[in-house]
């Protein structure tokens, strides 16, 4: 196992870096998360310099990269402003792993080349109102009528769904014993009549946050249908195991911004005469959130490079997605506190890391439940 990054993806990090510093300032990520306005311009400029094809395949025009390669570029968005980090996650685990997995040939010519030309979006819409942990009790509904199938429920926290063009839509098609059997995943067109999209009011997450969609009698072609009839479940497991990895590693870049805004801080405020770094219970915290990063960031390219190599786990994807999750936490809460009273007020950035972190002990399974998949393998 080599953690070591290779040169193409220094130059990677380099050359994100040398893009984001100037079309991705720290101004303009307060100015989205104040105005709740997605980055397009941003976004617009990673697809415009062939970002947005980093691992999709040659032959629709992309890079072909690795999973580390892609953590790599997730970390440096992360850094530069999370919400871009997890607009570019989500159109490329569902815009392109998911389809490159699982789709038709038909589903990946139409869709693969448009994700990696940033001219799509992509978002997955599983939760519901009364199945959040336990995801696969899910209950929107689809029958088939003829060679469509209509599809009725509600679901919640559909993040990016008013501003994608397609949605993973997970649903069930069969009511069996098990309730992980009889799951379809769709690959739904945004705009079919009887989808209602209503945005909600989060705490962060406010450029693009998430929002609640009803579907009213949705038909969609059977062709829509992405992976095996009844069998969704086990695709939608493996979509949100690539997404714990993405996640990850744009988080534990956005870590990283909110440590070095307050290591700065720490440096350059007075108090008592002195640095407030100078402070053994300020420097402490420093060097705990110092430790914290390095152990996630380790974690990330260990977990890239199982992926890579087909040697990955549930177990070990919910062991990254725990700790880089409870540790931008804690560095976003520690960080905030070593600033004062600047971070807590919004002209400055902690109070956006501080909110912002906060979802990520929930979003994409709760810590508890990492923890529950973590435990079940331990032949307790
Ligand atoms: C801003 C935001 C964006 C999101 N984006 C998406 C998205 O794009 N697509 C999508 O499908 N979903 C999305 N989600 C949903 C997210 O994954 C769920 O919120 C999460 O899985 C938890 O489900 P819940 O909110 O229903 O909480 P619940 O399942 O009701 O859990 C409530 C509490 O009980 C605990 N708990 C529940 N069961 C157990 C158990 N067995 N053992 C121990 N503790 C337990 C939980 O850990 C939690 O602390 C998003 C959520 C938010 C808030």
């Amino acid at each position: 196992m080599n953690f070591e990054l290779n040169q193409d993806q220094i130059n990677i990090r380099d050359h994100l870096n040398e893009l984001l510093k100037d079309v991705c300032t720290p101004q303009y990520a307060q100015e989205c998360d104040e105005q709740q306005k997605p980055p397009r311009e941003a976004f617009d400029a990673l697809a415009k310099n062939g970002w947005l094809g980093i691992i999709g395949p040659e032959e629709y025009g992309g890079a072909g990269g690795s999973p580390l390669d892609l953590a790599v570029m997730l970390d440096v968005l992360g850094y530069h402003f999370e919400e871009l980090g997890l607009w570019v996650f989500r159109n490329l685990t569902y815009g392109c792993h998911a389809i490159m997995k699982h789709g038709t040939q038909a589903q990946k010519d139409l869709i693969v080349p448009k994700v990696i030309k940033g001219e799509l979006s992509v978002c997955f819409g599983l939760t519901e109102p009364d199945s959040g942990s336990d995801a696969s009790a899910l209950t929107t509904k689809a029958i088939q009528d003829g060679d469509d199938y209509i599809i009725n429920g509600r679901k919640v926290y559909t993040s990016g769904m008013d501003i994608s063009d397609y949605c993973i839509l997970v649903t069930r098609t069969k009511s069996l014993e098990k309730k992980q059997q009889g799951i379809t995943n769709f690959f739904i067109d945004t705009k079919l009549p009887g989808i209602e999209v209503k945005k909600l009011a989060t705490l962060g997450q406010r450029a693009i946050g998430t929002t609640e969609v009803f579907y009213n009698e949705v038909r969609t072609p059977a062709s829509s249908i992405l992976g095996e009839l009844d069998q969704g479940w086990r695709g939608a497991d493996n979509y949100l195991c690539y997404e714990r990895l993405c996640l990850s590693a744009a988080r534990t870049g956005a870590a990283r911004a909110a440590y070095e805004f307050a290591l700065e801080h720490a440096k350059t405020r007075i108090q008592f005469g002195k640095p407030i770094g100078k402070f053994q219970a300020v420097s402490h915290k420093l060097a705990e959130m110092r430790m914290m990063l390095d152990i996630a960031q380790t974690m990330v390219y260990r977990y890239a490079w199982l992926v890579e190599h087909g040697k990955d786990t549930r177990q070990d994807a919910a062991v990254l997605k725990l700790y880089t999750s409870e540790s931008y936490k804690s560095i976003a809460d520690m960080s905030l506190q070593i600033l004062g009273g600047y971070g807590y007020c919004m002209e400055y950035p902690l109070q956006r890391f501080f909110r912002d972190s906060r979802l990520a002990t929930i979003g994409g399974g709760t810590s508890e439940i990492q923890k529950n998949i973590i435990a079940s393998s331990l032949g307790l």
